[in-house]
């Protein structure tokens, strides 16, 4: 194998060095339970209350405004006791996307089977949530709703600003899965005027299995988990130091270098994009060119089978997905793919790259050598291949 190129960050990242560092005496001598009186115990509740105010200063925010979770999904899953303890007033239909996270999506399934009513909006060509449908999906039952910040697959960044205000001029309760977004373009909860959000450590070099989910002040918010008064009682359970600690480490981290890692990042993007549609016929970039997280690549080839693409770009050192971790597992086609209106046998040949940091300019170059290289071969073993051709003529 000639090189190692990771370009599934969208999926995970690897823990910064300096995150592990800091991490380190929290997983070896300073194991105190943070709610412990003793000395040792106070060294974990004083890391707790330092990586809670990263996280808070991360998107604006107040540290009792930030509560610690076990990732993205727990904090996408908030949404079910939050919308139960609205409709104690009457308030049972939910807003939200076709393109959101499966986290978000299988708990508004639930909410649905306790008798919520909910309205998926559809998305254009792009990807994008129109704000003037969603104003128009409003009933006089709408409580809740719940737009991602950034889409996970095709990287396309949402109105949320324009949506929150809807929200707020209609006293619905405003959530954005921000996952994608947090440690990656800037994130202002006060900006944005957002009642709730979710985030999660893994997507921004932090480890995985801790998140946050952001509250803002005075709203009342029911318990997750019941048990202890961790996390002021509203999500029970001795507190992971380790992962708190490098969550906020990592979001520190993020957060300091964004700017120049951006402009990194669409530079390397840019030159991925244009060189493979450059490169290999009748392919088409999903999402949108201009408001789309800086790393995110996500192309379709006709013709082409996604996953024996991913197998070949294994092959070759190339690590890469062909939609959501969820959707790869099974062979349906990406929900999102298929909602911005591919047909499935073109959902089916996508590919998502999506860089970090940690990628170079020396992995584009290698990954514009490789790809194009690996969708001919494939199109010349497809039997329809030929087909294909004389139709798109
Ligand atoms: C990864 C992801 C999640 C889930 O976060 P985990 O920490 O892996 O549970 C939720 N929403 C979006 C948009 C994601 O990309």
């Amino acid at each position: 194998m000639s090189r190692f190129v990771y370009a599934d960050n969208a999926a995970t990242t690897r823990i910064a060095d300096e995150v592990l560092k800091e991490m380190m005496p929290f997983l070896t001598e300073n194991y105190g339970n943070a709610s412990s009186l003793y000395s040792l115990g106070v060294v974990s509740s004083k890391a707790i209350i330092k990586a809670r105010q990263q996280v808070a200063d991360a998107i604006h925010a107040e540290p009792g405004e930030i509560i610690f979770t076990g990732g993205g999904s727990e904090a996408d899953n908030w949404l079910k006791p939050i919308a139960r303890s609205l409709a104690k007033k009457g308030k049972k239909h939910i807003i939200t996307s076709c393109i959101e996270h499966h986290a978000l999506l299988h708990s508004m399934a639930r909410l649905e089977k306790e008798g919520f009513t909910v309205t998926y909006l559809g998305v254009d060509s792009e990807g994008f949530v129109s704000p003037q449908e969603f104003k128009q999906a409003i009933t006089p039952q709408t409580g809740l709703a719940s737009i991602m910040f950034a889409n996970n697959e095709i990287g396309t960044l949402q109105p949320i600003l324009e949506i929150g205000q809807i929200c707020r001029e209609n006293g619905i309760l405003f959530h954005t899965d921000a996952v994608q977004a947090v440690g990656h373009v800037p994130v202002d909860v006060k900006a944005l005027g957002v009642d709730f959000l979710s985030m999660s450590a893994h997507k921004f070099h932090g480890p995985k299995g801790v998140g946050a989910f952001f509250c803002r002040r005075g709203l009342p918010l029911d318990n997750l988990l019941d048990g202890g008064a961790q996390e002021r009682g509203k999500r029970a359970g001795t507190e992971n130091v380790a992962g708190i600690v490098g969550m906020g480490k990592a979001i520190e981290l993020a957060c300091a270098s964004m700017e120049e890692n951006t402009k990194k990042l669409a530079a390397m993007q840019g030159r991925l994009i244009d060189g493979i549609l450059s490169s290999v016929p009748l392919s088409r970039l999903n999402g949108s060119r201009s408001h789309r997280l800086p790393g995110n690549v996500n192309i379709s080839f006709l013709g082409v089978e996604g996953e024996a693409l991913l197998l070949r770009m294994d092959l070759a050192g190339i690590m890469a997905s062909s939609g959501s971790a969820c959707a790869s597992a099974s062979l349906d086609p990406s929900h999102v793919l298929l909602a911005i209106g591919l047909k499935h046998e073109v959902a089916h040949g996508s590919v998502r790259l999506s860089l970090s940091d940690y990628n170079t300019q020396e992995d584009v170059d290698y990954i514009l050598e490789t790809l194009p290289a690996i969708v001919k071969t494939l199109r010349d073993m497809s039997p329809l291949w030929e087909e294909i051709v004389k139709e798109q003529a």
